[in-house]
């Protein structure tokens, strides 16, 4: 009996495995073609600039709405995108659809009204697709200079392929389009190691920032990192921020600027649209 009782939890298990393993088969052929449709949405979260407390930039984010699903987390998606390999395909996507916004943005207010956007690129991007020919041709496409544009990427993916992708990086510079490293001080690189490439912009992981009190241990490493960054040249944005009392903590720590829910959450382009053109997005 207990060898039975054995082979019928085995059998539970797999009957378990295997339907996880199709749904996410499922998920995947539906991303898959949520890409291909345009079924994805590209959100935009303010960057703010601490000094004069105006906008400074966007990050755009990946939102999909699934039919049945209803809203899928990039957590659950990027993840799978990247086993799958249709994060090539994603990339590509955000990247020409934050340059066709850019584009309506100019057409619509004016060039002095846009800020640029960041879009995130995958380590697995950058290693399967060339990605400033792809930035180039978004560009390109929709008549957008490189300033408006911004590249985020992760240290990890730096450090997987440090060749490649410095490669990749100084093509994006000579294009106009700068780079921000995403996540900075979760990975594994030395401070040391990134002056040898071509970044301009270093974001500070959340998990520094709502850790933050006066003189704790995060602090003593911002202030560090702070005091790097500026003699690198080095604008640093702090990610996450949601605690009115980590302002002045930043403004001390002389980190100009700022994104996180005590802001703006990520928002749809059309209440993006009403922000830059002066109406107020609740009022919609
Ligand atoms: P990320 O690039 O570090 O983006 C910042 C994430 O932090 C976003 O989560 C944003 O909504 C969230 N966030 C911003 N401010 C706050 C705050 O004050 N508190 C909290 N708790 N969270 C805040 P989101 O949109 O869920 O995206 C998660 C991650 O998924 C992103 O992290 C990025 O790594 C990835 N991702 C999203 N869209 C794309 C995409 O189009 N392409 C790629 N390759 N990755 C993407
Ligand atoms: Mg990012
Ligand atoms: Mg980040
Ligand atoms: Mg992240």
């Amino acid at each position: 009996r207990a060898k039975a009782a054995g082979k019928a939890r085995t059998e539970i298990y797999q009957r378990d495995s295997h339907q996880r393993v199709r749904s996410q088969f499922h998920l995947e052929t539906e991303l898959r073609r949520a890409v291909e449709r345009d079924d994805l949405e590209l959100y935009y979260q303010p960057i703010v600039d601490l000094k004069t407390s105006q906008i400074h930039g966007f990050e755009a984010l990946t939102r999909w709405h699934h039919k049945e699903r209803g809203f899928v987390s990039p957590a659950e998606f990027i993840p799978l995108a990247e086993e799958t390999g249709v994060i090539v395909a994603l990339g590509r996507w955000a990247t020409r659809t934050a340059c066709a916004q850019i584009r309506t943005w100019m057409d619509a207010y004016g060039t002095e009204k846009v800020m640029p956007i960041n879009v995130n690129v995958s380590g697995i991007q950058f290693a399967r697709d060339d990605v400033a020919a792809m930035v180039e041709a978004s560009l390109e496409e929709y008549q957008v200079p490189g300033e408006w544009l911004r590249i985020e990427l992760t240290e990890s993916a730096i450090m997987a392929n440090p060749v490649r992708i410095s490669e990749s990086l100084s093509r994006l510079r000579r294009l106009g389009v700068k780079v921000a490293l995403d996540d900075f001080g979760t990975g594994y690189s030395s401070l040391n190691y990134i002056h040898q490439f071509p970044i301009d912009v270093i974001k500070i992981d959340r998990s520094f920032i709502n850790q933050l009190q006066f003189d704790n241990e995060p602090y003593k490493i911002l202030s560090m990192i702070g005091l790097l960054a500026k003699s690198l040249g080095l604008e640093v944005v702090a990610e996450g921020l949601e605690d009115i009392d980590h302002i002045q903590m930043l403004a001390d720590l002389d980190f100009n600027f700022a994104q996180g829910f005590y802001f703006s959450k990520p928002m749809p382009a059309s209440d993006v649209g009403n922000l830059i053109s002066g109406r107020l997005p609740w009022l919609k």
